[in-house]
């Protein structure tokens, strides 16, 4: 008897095996079944319901996927082997009730049983997305979260710019860029999803062009309009995200009781001359706290800078924009940990980052227990 025989019969005889037909049945009653074959292999059909986990992966994902260690654990691979040696690894890692199916995918096929296709990346995606795809915590379906996702974006500006450009590389399947404004020459020192070709246009349908150009395979849907409390609800509800670029307080505030409403997390981030801070808000359904738990009131006009007037250095919307970027993939991913509950500051002038405790306000008018956010219009404060 070789060695591997002699394994794989202690094996057998330590793991319980069940057959296909039982597996369905105990998959229908909660248990998890987990296709532990590589990729190649499940492209073309998995059981339908399957948790897709390459024996690689297994041990460094299982956790994460199925957190309880007491429910029933069903390994499949293509033969009824390699799920013996990947049931012994959960067994090692605590799960208690880990059984392999018999005969694996072969016989769950023979069967008759339901089997589902994954969806597939074509060539051209593969190539696109290459650097994610070799990434675990991304990877295939990971690139497919993407491409399924929805993200609106407030301001094709400044902070809209490089939001907007990562977002369309990355794949994230359709944008929706909400501006109110055209092209000027003083906006290319920091806007540079626009350019000097062309000036004067709608930012909406100037940031498509650069979009569609840098991503073709994506959609970018544009609103030329200006975010108010009677046209918010609609023009951000089926959003996975909504990040908000926008350079002025009312709309922040209407942005944040809009999403509250919708209970879609909001990407916040805000720039003034070398310092920016970016901050996640509802970054888990119910989540505090909210952009009115850190402002509750927006400044006294005198306070606030002059909306035209406010310098910022060039590239700063680019340091703080490509981090809201970044939290909004952490979110559509589930990778991470948000930055919510926590307002990120940088101090462009010293290079350096800072990070505040953001509380909940007990008393928030928007996300306090049985609070309901109402929607309005603040006269917009702007100083000088
Ligand atoms: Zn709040």
């Amino acid at each position: 008897m070789s060695l591997k025989d002699r394994r794989l019969s202690d094996l057998r005889a330590r793991i319980p095996e069940v057959t296909a037909v039982d597996a369905l049945a105990l998959q229908r009653g909660g248990a998890r079944l987990v296709d532990v074959r590589e990729d190649e292999e499940t492209a073309t059909g998995t059981p339908a319901g399957a948790l897709r986990l390459p024996r690689g992966f297994l041990e460094l994902r299982i956790e994460e996927k199925a957190p309880d260690p007491a429910l029933p654990v069903l390994l499949m691979c293509a033969g009824g082997t390699r799920s013996l040696f990947a049931a012994e690894d959960l067994l090692r890692l605590g799960y208690e009730d880990v059984r392999s199916v018999a005969g694996g995918f072969s016989a769950w096929k023979a069967a008759g049983l339901p089997v589902e296709v994954p969806p597939q990346l074509d060539a051209a995606q593969r190539e696109r997305y290459r650097r994610h795809l070799t990434m675990p915590e991304v990877g295939e379906a990971g690139q497919h979260k993407l491409l399924r996702s929805r993200v609106a974006l407030i301001g094709a500006g400044g902070l809209g710019s490089p939001i907007a450009l990562y977002l369309a590389a990355a794949g994230v399947g359709r944008l929706t860029l909400i501006d109110d404004d055209r092209v000027e020459r003083s906006n290319l020192q920091r806007q540079i999803l626009h350019a000097e070709s062309r000036l004067g246009q709608r930012k909406v349908e100037s940031g498509r062009a650069a979009l569609l150009d840098l991503n073709p395979t994506i959609e970018v849907v544009s609103h030329d309009t200006r975010l108010e409390a009677a046209n918010v609800l609609d023009l951000l509800a089926g959003h996975d995200v909504v990040v908000d670029g926008s350079d002025n307080l009312p709309t922040r505030y209407l942005v944040n009781d809009a999403c509250l409403r919708l209970g879609v997390p909001n990407v916040y981030g805000a720039i003034f001359r070398f310092e920016g801070q970016v901050s996640v808000f509802g970054g888990a359904p119910g989540a505090r706290p909210c952009y009115r738990c850190l402002f509750p009131e927006p400044p006294p006009a005198e306070y606030a800078p002059s909306c035209a007037e406010a310098g910022v250095l060039g590239v700063l919307p680019g340091v703080i924009g490509t981090i809201m970027a970044a939290e909004t993939i952490k979110l559509l991913l589930g990778l991470g940990e948000p930055l919510a509950g926590r307002l990120l500051l940088y101090d462009g002038l010293r290079g350096e980052f800072n990070e505040i405790a953001v509380a909940a306000d007990p008393d928030c008018p928007s996300c306090s227990h049985g609070a309901r956010p109402e929607l309005s219009d603040i006269a917009v404060v702007c100083g000088g």
